[in-house]
Formats: C-alpha cells, sequence, structure tokens
C-alpha cells in the first residue's frame, strides 16, 4: 500500500456508502472514523466503488482539497450578459 496522497484523506467504501477518511490507510474490514463523523467498517470489493457517495463526506473532501464544490461557488456573469 502506497502512502503518498494526492489530498489528506482517502475514499474508503463502507456501510453501503463512499465514505472518506483522514486515516492514512485502511484495510477490508477495518473500522475507521470517516470525515463526516460516521465510524464505519471498510469494504475493498469492486462494487463497492461503486456505491453512492457520502455527501458530508464529500463536502469535507473538498474544504480539505481546496476545490470548491460544484454549484457552490459565487455567480459568475459574464459581462456579455445581455448583449446576446
Ligand atoms: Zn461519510
Amino acid at each position: 500500500m502506497s502512502t503518498w496522497r494526492t489530498y489528506p484523506f482517502s475514499w474508503v467504501p463502507a456501510a453501503g456508502q463512499r465514505h472518506a477518511t483522514a486515516a492514512p490507510g485502511w484495510c477490508h474490514g477495518e473500522r475507521v472514523v470517516a470525515l463526516c463523523g460516521a465510524g464505519v467498517e471498510a469494504v475493498d470489493s469492486a462494487q463497492a466503488w461503486l456505491w453512492w457517495t457520502c455527501p458530508r463526506c464529500d463536502v469535507k473532501a473538498h474544504e480539505l482539497a481546496g476545490v470548491p464544490m460544484p454549484g457552490s461557488g459565487p455567480v459568475v456573469v459574464s459581462r456579455w450578459a445581455g448583449v446576446w
């Protein structure tokens, strides 16, 4: 398992959702604390990676990455608005 990560969190499928955790690593069956605060048991299976993303972990992950959530940024109004 590599310890290098792009961001200070990892995605972890658990409890039927794709959560994120600040834990440096996890193994199948390991209990981790997700960014949303839930204590969950990690599931490493091909299907698990397709689970729905936990919305609270998604928001926290975007905050940690310094990337705004899609649609959450300031509304950019083109200075050409109304011209066309
Ligand atoms: Zn979560």
